[in-house]
């Protein structure tokens, strides 16, 4: 089955990982900026990263057959230092006609501070002011809860925001629910650590059902499992749910979400054979 997998870290992987996920039907990724494991010292170093996620990365995934998408933004852990933030928000619209390039992703909270606050709400601005789509992180473990509400509650405050353009991610059972009701579409992260397991994932589908559902593998420089989706997909199967389902939450929902930025010119692999049968 081909599945998209809406949010991982590709810059902190090897290209054997790609090729992996191509074997195992990966046919499109999405890449958000985020923390690099450690805090960067300028905005220009931030400027390479994009340089990174807008022409390196692209270029990495094709060779396997696997097309790139990415998101821009400083992750909230460094948005603790609001000069910095700051700078790099100014570096981001040079980018965002750069031909693979979704949105505003992953901002958020961290633990939950006035400064993350203070810049997750000059992203939002930078995502009005350029029509942007937006890609959420929310906080783990025990600031969570408090995090997703707080975040949510600036979001439904601003009514310029399309809630139908904004993807909320890492919801666990006692968040997705909120998200889910506000309006947004949610992401389920299948992480080893913190976060959700694919067994946990699979229960929270049959709970709510599929409708803005997804989930994600977040492969990133900590324990990750870039492979976690098929994993999804096994669990989905060995519970005997339909392969329709199944190619909804894993392909089709991405699909549809991402549709609606300008920079997802993306092109189905059974295009050709689907518009030949038809
Ligand atoms: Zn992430």
């Amino acid at each position: 089955m081909y599945y998209i997998d809406p949010h991982i870290h590709m810059v902190s992987r090897t290209t054997d990982d790609y090729e992996t996920l191509a074997k195992m039907g990966c046919v499109a990724l999405s890449e958000p900026a985020f923390w690099a494991g450690f805090d960067r010292g300028s905005a220009e170093s931030f400027r390479d990263y994009f340089r990174q996620l807008t022409e390196v990365e692209p270029k990495r995934a094709a060779q396997y057959g696997i097309q790139h998408f990415t998101w821009l933004c400083i992750n909230a852990k460094e948005a603790e230092n609001v000069t910095l933030s700051r700078e790099v928000i100014a570096l981001i619209p040079d980018f965002l006609d750069c031909p693979n390039v979704l949105g505003i992703g992953e901002i958020g909270l961290n633990k939950n501070t006035k400064n993350e606050a203070t810049i997750f709400a000059e992203h939002l601005e930078l995502a009005v002011k350029y029509e942007q789509q937006i890609l959420i992180h929310t906080p783990h473990l025990e600031d969570k809860y408090q995090g997703t509400r707080m975040i949510l509650d600036m979001l439904c405050d601003d009514s310029r925001i399309d809630r139908s353009r904004v993807l909320v991610d890492h919801v666990e059972e006692h968040t997705v629910r909120h998200v889910l009701e506000e309006g947004f579409w949610a992401g389920m992260t299948l992480y080893p650590v913190t976060k959700c397991t694919p067994q946990r994932a699979c229960d929270i589908i049959e709970m709510y059902g599929p409708e803005r559902l997804m989930a994600n593998s977040a492969g990133d420089w900590g324990p990750s499992k870039p492979t976690a989706i098929p994993d999804l997909i096994l669990e989905m199967r060995r519970r005997g749910h339909p392969e329709s389902l199944i190619r909804k939450v894993v392909y089709e929902n991405a699909i549809e979400f991402f549709s609606q930025s300008q920079g997802f010119n993306f092109k189905a692999p059974d295009a050709n054979e689907t518009a030949a049968s038809s």
